[in-house]
């Protein structure tokens, strides 16, 4: 594995890679690896002669109440992880390359970009469009990967690279969940023994909206009910939102359909998590780790 900083080596190594004929496959991240991440690396595998994975802990999509200073960051592990994992070329630019100086434009992520975290994160989606754009743009990958978990973000990198016409295939990978259903993230790190017990409150408030979905409620309020009711009921968890959406355009639904998205984030003592279900697969759609 070879390991870059600055922006003219990743994109001459991938030139060069292009220049004989090998594909580039790409997996954005912002580090602190997990098996989530190193599941989309094996996706990238699959497809590509050249995996390349950035690291960047993008300051633009965090608002200023938001965890920047704080985010989890350990690049010699991740190193050793992605070495494991299989990529090829791990890119870990600094900020002060990436953004000389403050963007003058931006990607504006329009009304589905508004909702669901958008709603709670003023500017989130701006930050992150913009620089998925550039990193696309330093890469020029054939595929690139991303996670159901942001669900959200997956659904606007679709429709930038569907209304930019950017040539690059967007996969979006399952859900990589501990044993007992909590969703992977980097953000878990935060969590104490007390508040990881709590966070199961997630994964457990979308089974329950699935069993609903299951016993044939086709009523969103109904199945947002049923979740909301277990993020109420667990001590230490304050539910932020829990709704049914589209899976294209996020926009809100009433009657749900086997596609609709049930996605809830809640804060658990102090750390906001996000997790999400497409209510005609169930949990069991998703990656459980057995380890
Ligand atoms: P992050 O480092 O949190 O920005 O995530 C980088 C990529 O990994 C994004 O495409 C995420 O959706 C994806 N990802 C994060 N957590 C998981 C997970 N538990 N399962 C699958 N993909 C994930």
């Amino acid at each position: 594995m070879q390991v870059v900083v600055a922006l003219e080596d990743v994109r001459a190594r991938v030139r060069e890679a292009r220049r004989a004929g090998v594909r580039i496959g790409f997996v954005p991240t912002m580090g602190a690896l997990h098996e989530g991440h190193l599941s989309l690396v094996r996706q990238a595998r699959a497809r590509a002669g050249l995996v390349a994975t950035s690291i960047f802990v993008n300051p633009l999509q965090f608002g200023p109440a938001d965890d920047f200073a704080r985010y989890p960051r350990d690049p010699a592990r991740d190193r050793a992880l992605a070495a494991t994992a299989g990529v090829d070329l791990l890119w870990m630019p600094d900020a002060a390359a990436m953004y000389p100086s403050p963007p003058a434009v931006m990607v504006a992520p329009g009304q589905a970009g508004e909702r669901l975290e958008g709603a709670s994160r003023p500017g989130h989606f701006a930050g992150v469009l913009t620089v998925v754009l550039k990193l696309f743009a330093l890469v020029e990958p054939d595929v690139a990967i991303f996670g159901r978990k942001d669900f959200q973000q997956a659904a606007l990198i679709r429709a930038m690279v569907r209304d930019f016409n950017l040539p690059v295939a967007i996969v979006v990978a399952p859900t990589v969940r501990e044993r007992d259903g909590l969703a992977l993230s980097s953000r878990n790190a935060y969590l104490d023994a007390p508040a990881r017990a709590a966070a199961t409150a997630l994964c457990r408030a979308l089974g329950r909206g699935v069993e609903a979905y299951r016993r044939g409620e086709r009523r969103a309020a109904a199945i947002t009910q049923a979740a909301r009711l277990v993020l109420e009921g667990q001590a230490g968890v304050v539910p932020d939102y829990v709704e049914c959406a589209a899976p294209d355009d996020l926009r809100p639904v009433e009657t749900v359909e086997a596609e609709t998205v049930l996605a809830v984030a809640a804060r658990v003592g102090g750390t906001r998590l996000i997790d999400n279900v497409v209510l005609g697969d169930g949990l069991e759609g998703d990656v459980h780790l057995s380890g």
